[in-house]
């Protein structure tokens, strides 16, 4: 087969890694591996620790982000097998607004000593910065879930290398089509590839993306310990919506950008907050209860949790117990998908309309 003759473009990637090798007979696309054990004398061995499903993703997952990929059964799977890395006793740095499995799995593990956590706003770099003397580890989202801050990534990698500390971007919003954080420094990249990869709200998956070598052996050490790995066909789902991640990325990008102009001047609407490109906005009302009867008004967009796939979704957050109090409780996040966006603004706005005024 002929070499490309210039670097592929990320959206011809997408579509062309992880595949076999191009000959006769073969399948394009890696078949479902169904197997826990295999015949001695290769190098596979057994299920835990190979599956030709799982290397198919982390192929074209790894291809995009600029490293080694390793899928995990599901985004948290990957978090707290990353996280699992710090020595006792080590300091993290994460953003006081994250993903609330994230949060959960840090104040549980500093609670029973294991670690300890110092929070940050993410925004403030210099205080990041400060933070990060001492820490090992230093963890966050840009932006972050559900308030969309946006971190500077490469002054943060910078000051915490400086200090010593490892850095570790969930980079679940923006993909490696909007942002390639090993490129920005980053050590580590964490998925819920759940999400927005996936794309289709089936399937639960993990994934963890570095370019040290040293790094992915011992992470993959950890997967093979841990049996924390996907199963064959969650793997094989998530390749089979990557396939048009830069599409579906696109279009919910194009869409959230449309909506955030129209939601703006809505009397209903105190506050837009929105990074400039993806598909999650956040919108703030004036109250719980005008959140709440927004998310039961709407007909298309659906009232659900977690995000990223094709149709639209939109949640209170501070329904969760877990989501910090300095979260507004009048904050609403939309994950945007792929529909019209005509339709999708009459039904938002048919419920806005509704809320007292
Ligand atoms: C959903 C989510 C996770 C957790 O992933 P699961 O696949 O649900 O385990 C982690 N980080 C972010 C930013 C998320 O949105």
């Amino acid at each position: 087969m002929a070499e490309p003759l210039h670097p592929l473009h990320p959206a011809t990637r997408t579509v062309q890694t992880g595949r076999p090798p191009h000959r006769p007979d073969e399948p394009l696309n890696v078949p479902i591996t169904l197997a826990s054990t295999y015949v001695a004398g290769g190098e596979l061995e057994y299920g835990r620790y190979a599956n030709a499903s799982w290397t198919a993703f982390e192929d074209a997952l790894g291809d995009l982000e600029g490293g080694r990929c390793l899928a995990f059964g599901s985004g948290m799977a990957a978090i707290t097998t990353v996280l699992d890395l710090v020595a006792h006793g080590d300091k993290v740095v994460a953003p006081r607004h994250s993903y609330t499995g994230t949060l959960l799995s840090l104040a549980d593990l500093e609670m029973r000593g294991r670690l300890t956590a110092t929070y940050v706003d993410i925004t403030d770099t210099a205080a990041v910065a400060e933070a990060c003397e001492d820490a090992a580890l230093v963890w966050f989202e840009s932006p972050t879930n559900p308030s969309l801050e946006v971190a500077d990534v490469e002054a943060i990698c910078a000051a915490a290398h400086e200090a010593g500390a490892r850095v570790v971007v969930d980079n679940t919003f923006m993909t490696p089509i909007l942002q390639r954080p090993l490129e920005l420094g980053a050590d580590i990249v964490v998925h819920s590839a759940t999400k927005f990869i996936a794309g289709h709200s089936d399937v639960l998956l993990g994934a963890v993306v570095t370019a040290d070598e040293q790094l992915y052996g011992v992470l993959k050490g950890r997967r093979d310990l841990h049996g924390n790995a996907p199963g064959p066909f969650e793997a094989w789902l998530g390749l089979r919506g990557l396939r048009t991640l830069h599409l579906r990325v696109e279009r919910s990008s194009a869409n959230a950008a449309e909506l955030v102009r129209r939601l703006a001047p809505h009397p209903a609407v105190e506050e837009v907050r929105y990074p400039g490109a993806g598909g999650i906005v956040s919108v703030v009302l004036a109250s719980a209860d005008h959140a709440d009867l927004l998310v039961r008004s709407t007909a298309l967009w659906v009232h659900a949790t977690s995000l990223g796939g094709v149709e639209s979704t939109l949640e209170r957050r501070r329904r969760w117990q877990a989501e910090p109090a300095t979260v507004p409780d009048g904050l609403v996040r939309l994950s945007v998908g792929i529909e019209d966006v005509d339709d999708l603004w009459d039904d938002l706005e048919q419920a806005l309309d509704r809320l007292p005024g």
